[in-house]
């Protein structure tokens, strides 16, 4: 998929025009920004947690190499398999074979944005094996055919009755007159037995900590604990970002991922996963392999944009951005959208593929302020806008605009007698204070456009120091 300019807009006018969706992105990213701040205010020093984190992801990063590879010495230690995969492709090749090789017609799956990113639900079925979605708001977005609408809440633009019939369909159950736990139940009892039956679980991973080889995984319906031990293999795909080195760095993350993603003091599972089952262990998979997926991300490294690989996925800046909030996440075409999207959806899948997206942002700054990392977006997407007028990415009509606008703010006296020029040309399309332009000349596409002041502010303020009226 891509966003290119136009396709964005077209997008972005259904969503702002779809006012049930308007509503349930308003009550969702609400509900999640209200709780954050109530959860953030129980910390005795949640900024200076903040800063602490921020100082944890940019020390690791720094030295993610050495942190990868004792992670990985770590973990073979405790019989995981770890596997290294450059990119999507690569990624899929392994769980297939893993798959394969051990005769896995069905797989279970946990919410994992690094699948959604490499569509593995895709290729598995390509390859002949079922993937099951069991996190209640993916299962439901795998049931409409819909890619994830949010990080973390993927089904939020789905309404209820259109929930009810997807479960319905699914079921067969009539469920018309259901109210939400029926749902819930229904959804569990055709969960359960696939559950049992599947031949292999596969999930993302939250962390993952380095001194122990232990692969960390919070999750809030217990479907990720039933995905990672249930199955005789559990296969965890994550990207090569995630990795803390100590125990104590892993637990400022935890304090600070449930509180900034959904208000939480902490998500009601913490699954901890070192190696496969025990001899002495009742449950738990026989082999646990772990996927380090690089995609891209490791070019990232040592550059300007290696900060973004310091995000933990927590959604916060989707929740604060008056952009997604208008436009949804199904406008920016990727499983990433919001702030955090228009950023690394570039930098992972191509700037060619997606320039839309660093221009979707009004740089307002509230993603930085939230960011549990202090990730500063706005600058990444400053630099992004810069890299696209490098490479050509930008109309020419819009090229040209903008070299005029340049041309005409670098000369003071230029720019005072452009502006008076324009004052004088505006007069006839000019009525109370705004533009009304002729349809096929109207930029603004039936939005007020203001026309320039009749008088600048520069001769206001003069007249205001000598004393006069203004
Ligand atoms: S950029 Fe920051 S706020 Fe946005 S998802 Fe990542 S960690 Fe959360």
């Amino acid at each position: 998929m891509s966003a290119s300019i136009s396709q964005f807009r077209s997008q972005a006018d259904s969503a702002i025009n779809d006012l049930p969706l308007q509503e349930a992105i308003d009550t969702a990213t609400g509900n999640f920004w209200r709780g954050r701040e109530g959860a953030l205010e129980e910390l005795p020093d949640s900024e200076g947690l903040r800063d602490h984190f921020k100082a944890i992801r940019s020390a690791t990063l720094a030295q993610l190499d050495e942190h990868l590879e004792s992670f990985e010495s770590n973990a073979k230690a405790a019989g995981t398999h770890v596997h290294w995969a450059e990119d999507a492709a690569e990624a899929c090749r392994i769980v297939i074979d893993i798959g394969k090789t051990r005769g896995v017609t069905l797989a279970t799956k946990g919410k994992s944005m690094a699948s959604e990113e490499i569509h593995l639900g895709v290729a598995l079925e390509e390859a002949g094996i079922e993937s099951v979605e069991t996190d209640l708001g993916e299962w439901i977005i795998q049931l409409a055919g819909d890619p994830p609408f949010h990080i973390i809440a993927p089904a939020i633009h789905k309404r209820r009755d259109e929930i009810v019939t997807l479960i319905e369909n699914a079921s067969g159950e009539s469920l018309q007159s259901a109210e939400i736990e029926d749902l819930v139940a229904a959804s569990r009892r055709l969960l359960r037995s696939r559950f049992l039956s599947a031949g292999m679980g596969i999930t993302g991973g939250n962390i993952l900590v380095s001194e122990t080889g232990s692969l960390v995984l919070v999750e809030n319906e217990g479907n990720g604990r039933f995905v990672s031990a249930s199955p005789p293999v559990h296969i965890a795909l994550v990207g090569l970002e995630k990795v803390v080195p100590t125990w104590d760095d892993a637990a400022v993350w935890l304090q600070l991922l449930a509180r900034s993603s959904t208000g939480q003091p902490l998500s009601v599972y913490t699954n901890v996963v070192t190696g496969p089952r025990k001899v002495d262990d009742e449950d738990g998979p026989e082999e646990v392999h772990i996927i380090l997926l690089d995609n891209g991300r490791s070019q990232l490294l040592g550059g300007k944009y290696e900060e973004i690989l310091q995000c933990i996925r927590c959604g916060a800046c989707l929740n604060i951005c008056p952009v997604y909030r208008e436009v949804g996440g199904h406008t920016y075409r990727s499983p990433y959208s919001g702030p955090i999207g228009a950023v690394i959806t570039p930098l992972l899948m191509g700037l060619e593929e997606y320039p839309a997206l660093p221009q979707a942002s009004s740089l307002c700054g509230a993603c930085r302020d939230v960011c549990p990392a202090r990730i500063d977006l706005p600058r990444m997407l400053v630099e992004l806008r810069n890299d696209e007028v490098e490479q050509g990415l930008v109309p020419w009509s819009v090229r040209r605009a903008e070299e005029a606008a340049a041309w005409m703010l670098m000369d003071v006296d230029r720019y005072r007698r452009l502006t008076g020029l324009m004052r004088t040309a505006q007069l006839p399309v000019l009525k109370d204070g705004d533009l009304r332009m002729p349809s096929f000349l109207d930029p603004s596409k039936g939005r007020k456009l203001k026309g320039l002041a009749p008088r600048p502010f520069r001769e206001i303020w003069q007249s205001e120091l000598e004393g006069g009226d203004g």
